[in-house]
């Protein structure tokens, strides 16, 4: 890959880290908002709660006075009826007795009813007191929180920021004005080339700027969307179906006899893209399995009876291309569970040198340009 591309890929990444730690530290004081508001919803209800407690109070007491006031009546009516002279008046006083007692019992009524609600009130109360507790807490550990993911994120984005202009420095003044103008209007300044289109905007190329893509000899931008190309062999999805058979002017060709053997594989399974390393050790024979990308290795060494090719037929299917490569196994074992990236890169290259050569030959003996998009 060109080198200015690959530091545009790696701004890339860096502009989308920035993007994503701004947003984080933009989205902390809202989600704290939200736990405040709550907070002060439930400060609310505890202080109408309260207020309601109190107002009940209020009206005990307003009852009970008015009891007093009754009774007090009551007896200045009885110590008037002493000195009555008439049955009219003493019948009049009586009525009025009466009448208070009946008062003093309908306040009472009042009384015990103010008294149930007054329990309920006070487990309301009660209830609103430790939901307010809890809350706070939350948000105080919210804030404590944010504050912390807030210091970590400009950390961070300072650290992303200072690498982004120094890989602003590095990429030539033009493309980074054309990416970033891109990048813009589209969101993304790159687009990666696969399976013949451009990703960004789904539009097909034509084989010969396909060709000029993979080669990767110079910058290209696609046509229909500005988004400058870059080419991964290894992200292609429409693997080659080409074996062993391969035969190149450039590229070394693995011996078949050699004693350590390595294959990719597309389609391994759920894996995916592997890559398959085996070594055959006098009558048996040894299997790695590692992730493409990566280069970490999937599961254990496999040890089998046989030479590798007997050993594990299953694994050596049409899809499978034989890669150059030859490393110790000494070497290998100390590689740990993990291809190292210099390797991977070899191997990486081995496969694009496949494909390049591939597409030679088929461009050997495609007659017409119809009949070559035809086949590829
Ligand atoms: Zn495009």
């Amino acid at each position: 890959m060109l080198p200015d591309i690959d530091k545009l890929l790696e701004l890339q990444l860096a502009d989308q880290e920035i993007r994503k730690l701004r947003d984080e530290v933009a989205a902390l004081p809202r989600r704290v908002a939200v736990i405040e508001q709550k907070l002060a919803g439930t400060k609310a209800h505890l202080e109408k709660v309260r207020a309601a407690a109190k107002s009940d109070e209020a009206n005990r007491k307003k009852f009970e006075a008015t009891i007093k006031d009754l009774q007090g009546k009551i007896s200045k009516y009885r110590d008037q009826s002493l000195d009555v002279k008439t049955n009219e008046q003493y019948k009049a006083l009586l009525h009025e007795i009466q009448f208070a007692e009946e008062e003093i019992r309908l306040n009472e009524d009042l009384i015990l009813e103010v008294m149930v609600n007054v329990e309920a009130r006070e487990k309301e109360v009660k209830a609103t007191e430790a939901e307010l507790k809890a809350e706070t807490a939350e948000v105080e550990k919210e804030k404590e929180d944010a504050r912390k993911v807030t210091a970590e994120d400009q950390k961070k984005l300072a650290e992303w920021n200072a690498k982004r202009d120094a890989l602003r420095q590095e990429i030539s003044e033009d493309l980074l004005r054309h990416y970033e103008r891109v990048a813009k209007f589209r969101g993304s300044g790159l687009a990666e080339v696969r399976g013949q289109k451009c990703m960004g905007c789904q539009v097909m190329l034509r084989p010969q700027t396909y060709n000029e893509v993979t080669l990767g000899e110079k910058v290209m931008v696609c046509e229909a969307c500005q988004r400058i190309y870059y080419y991964n062999p290894a992200n292609e999805v429409k693997p080659e179906q080409e074996v062993i058979t391969v035969t190149g002017r450039k590229r070394a060709r693995p011996k078949a006899d050699a004693p350590q053997a390595w294959f990719y594989r597309p389609d391994y399974g759920e894996e995916g893209e592997v890559l398959l390393a085996y070594i055959n050790n006098g009558g048996s024979s040894t299997r790695r399995i590692y992730e493409m990308h990566t280069g970490r290795q999937i599961g254990d060494v496999l040890g089998r009876e046989g030479t590798y090719r007997l050993a594990f037929p299953e694994d050596l299917t049409d899809s499978a291309l034989r890669l150059n490569g030859h490393w110790d196994e000494k070497e290998i074992d100390e590689w740990g569970s993990e291809v190292p990236s210099n390797v991977l890169d070899l191997l990486h290259k081995d496969l694009l040198a496949i494909r390049r050569e591939h597409r030679a030959t088929h461009k050997d003996h495609s007659s017409s340009p119809a009949e070559q998009s035809a086949a590829s």
